[in-house]
């Protein structure tokens, strides 16, 4: 349920509301937007009578929200919510371009490659350093040193770092990580998102390879319920019959989730198509769609690449679509 307050409504009487709310075991999550106040009950509203509560003076209108997810929502928070990481915004019409390799592999490789994405107009770094491998013999990442190199690029070209956790017992390792990417193959570990509720750094959140909308607005609300909630979701590619992708790129997702949302939502072409020739063309698409951003993987040396080397980007390569994905932008802006 949602309690739109009348404009200028004074703030004791709203705040006399939230309490009696409250002291009826409701959670509340109070929105202040440009034009209303809007107050989202959360939990059991059965005591709560909607008609009653329209008939105040301060109230505007009383709507009863049928999604399960509720801080996740849209009509919850109308207005976009607006990531900023040291400086660096998402959302919002903030456009975001991450990148950087699959893996960290050495101090060379990932400061090659953040300097050359940063000259390129990418805002922010992502690396892997505790790698989610479909087999237990391939490499598995450099794990805390491969967070220190991250660390290192980021002192050396100010951006700010994504990387991914797999294990909560390792969150003391990423305290100066910016940005803890939740990979697809955890968005439904219930553990994980719940303690990463508990922590105040801004969640990477990206689709399961068999998930729909719902349940990752779902996984978001999980992280939410615990207090934070600065997330940002990402479409990287579901799985479908089709085996010519290494997976099927579901851009009608990003023009949903953010009419349902009102979290900035970014796609990642390489890990959706798996194919580097097809990340361009679906780059300058997820732009074109809405996207609040893009994450694309880039290889100082593809060829060897020790995780993904046939859907990285040469930095080369990147700067070719960064620079065609901004006249996309400037487009779509009008
Ligand atoms: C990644 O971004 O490095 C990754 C493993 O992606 P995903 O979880 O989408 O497969
Ligand atoms: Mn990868």
């Amino acid at each position: 349920m949602i309690i739109v307050i009348k404009q200028g409504s004074p703030e004791k009487q709203v705040n006399n509301l939230i309490s009696w709310i409250e002291t009826q075991g409701v959670r509340v999550h109070v929105s202040h937007g440009e034009y209303n106040t809007i107050i989202g009950l959360i939990g059991d509203t059965a005591k709560i009578d909607a008609d009653l509560v329209e008939g105040l003076e301060i109230v505007e209108t009383v709507k009863k929200i049928s999604e399960p997810f509720k801080k996740a929502n849209r009509k919850f928070h109308p207005e976009d919510t607006v990531i900023d990481v040291g400086g660096v915004k998402i959302g919002g019409g903030n456009f975001c371009m991450i990148a950087g390799p699959c893996s960290v592999e050495s101090e060379e490789q990932i400061l090659e490659i953040a300097s050359s994405v940063k000259r390129s107009g990418a805002l922010m770094l992502r690396g892997g350093a505790f790698k989610p491998r479909t087999s237990p013999y391939d490499f598995q990442g450099l794990k805390a040193e491969g967070i220190d190199l991250l660390l290192e690029a980021k002192r050396e070209t100010k951006m700010p770092i994504v990387t991914e956790i797999l294990n909560i017992n390792h969150l003391d390792l990423f305290e100066d990580v910016d940005i803890i990417q939740v990979g697809a193959r955890n968005m439904q570990n219930f553990e994980l998102l719940k303690e990463l509720g508990k922590t105040k750094k801004p969640i990477l959140l990206k689709r399961g390879l068999a998930n729909t909308m719902k349940e990752l607005l779902m996984s978001a609300e999980y992280i939410m319920a615990g207090g934070n909630e600065d997330i940002i979701l990402c479409e990287r590619g579901i799985r479908t019959f089709e085996t010519f992708t290494r997976n099927t790129i579901d851009l009608s997702a990003v023009p949903m989730l953010k009419e349902l949302t009102h979290l900035p939502v970014v796609v990642d072409p390489s890990h959706s198509t798996g194919m580097s020739k097809l990340v361009k063309p679906m780059s300058l698409a997820a732009a074109a769609c809405g996207a609040d951003g893009l994450m694309i993987e880039v290889h100082n040396n593809p060829a060897r690449a020790l995780c993904d080397g046939a859907q990285s980007l040469t930095p080369a390569q990147f700067d070719d679509v960064a620079k065609s994905v901004n006249k996309v932008l400037e487009v779509v802006k009008g």
